[in-house]
């Protein structure tokens, strides 16, 4: 029996992973402990991942642009496919998609417009 040093609980050494390194040959913390580190990690890991990337596309828009081109490029089918079901599927969005790159007005811009004529 080997007691954690995490959750201080008395657990077989089979509860314990190996570590060759460590007198004993198992590690300090239990297989539980050490899963549960293991995923906060990945959280925490993920997290500051995804603002690296925020943080390089805003410094480097230009290389975002480059390679949003090549993505596009590369994936030009399926681009086009999704945009068409996307249309299908949120037609209110596409409106004003268009609305905003042809008349650089908001679909609620439409509207109040269209409420007033009548
Ligand atoms: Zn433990």
């Amino acid at each position: 029996m080997r007691m954690c040093n995490r959750c201080k609980e008395r657990k077989e050494y089979s509860e314990f992973n190996k570590d060759t390194k460590s007198n004993t040959g198992v590690t300090t913390i239990c297989k539980s402990c050490k899963n549960t580190q293991s995923k906060k990690l990945y959280q925490i890991n993920r997290i500051e991942r995804l603002q690296q990337i925020a943080e390089y596309r805003a410094k480097n828009p230009q290389i975002h642009l480059k390679q949003s081109a090549e993505y596009y490029k590369n994936n030009k089918d399926e681009i086009v496919i999704k945009r068409a079901m996307s249309r299908i599927n949120n037609p209110d969005m596409f409106k004003s998609q268009w609305l905003r790159q042809n008349y650089g007005i908001t679909i609620d811009d439409y509207r109040d417009m269209y409420s007033n004529q009548n």
